[in-house]
């Protein structure tokens, strides 16, 4: 099997997706497309847990304070603060609390660029603008507008790594190394095989 069959990447259904019985929809929607499950379990996050891997790229509280400030300028309002790090203590406080509020369900999916795909499935980050099919865009109506007045964290359902990199040290905080399981599927026979030889009796 080719090397791009095994790229990992961490997903994880949030406390929303969780107490929206959404668990078995989410699963699907990755299983369907061809990547294998190789680590799952449901835990309560600690908000220390959260905040550590919400900070695991030292660049995101930055990255993300100046993204969110650029998505309040494409809405013609003005942020509430103009200092990236001000605007993510309090997202990041917002998701401390989100997250920690309920299980969530980490699970490990592999196969050929798994970090793409899964973000492709999964959608946009706000649910109002994800696109139609995905599951943030399917199956939750929530925007940054009514979270931000609300002052908390925009319930988008699901996590997934945005990056190989991420992926890899988020697969670290959430599994130990004895929790992924190496087997083969059968349907990866059909998806990476080049010869198609074992078919035919
Ligand atoms: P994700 O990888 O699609 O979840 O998005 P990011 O890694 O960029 O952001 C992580 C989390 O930060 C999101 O799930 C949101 O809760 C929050 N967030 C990111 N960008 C914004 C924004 O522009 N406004 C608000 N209110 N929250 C944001
Ligand atoms: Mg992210």
């Amino acid at each position: 099997m080719s090397d791009f069959a095994k790229e990992r990447t961490l997903v994880m259904v949030k406390p929303d997706g969780v107490q929206r019985s959404l668990i078995g929809e989410i699963i699907k929607r990755y299983e369907s497309i061809g990547l294998k499950l190789v680590a799952t379990k449901m835990v309560v996050p600690t908000p220390e847990h959260i905040e550590a891997h919400y900070t695991l790229d030292p660049e995101w509280r930055r990255i993300t304070g100046e993204k969110t400030i650029a998505a309040y300028k494409k809405r013609g309002k003005e942020a509430p603060s103009d200092d990236p790090l001000e605007i993510t203590a309090v997202i990041l406080k917002n998701l401390m609390t989100y997250m920690s509020s309920g299980p969530v369900v980490a699970m490990v999916w592999q196969g050929a660029h798994a970090v793409e795909i899964v973000r492709k499935i999964t959608g946009g980050t706000e649910p109002l603008t994800s696109d139609v099919g995905s599951i943030r865009g399917d199956y939750v109506l929530d925007s940054y507008q009514m979270s931000d007045v609300d002052g908390r964290a925009v319930r988008n359902l699901v996590h997934a790594s945005g990056s190989v990199e991420e992926a890899d040290m988020e697969i670290k905080h959430w599994f130990d190394t004895n929790e992924l399981v190496d087997y083969r599927l059968i349907n990866e026979a059909m998806l990476y095989d080049v010869n198609l030889d074992g078919i035919k009796e």
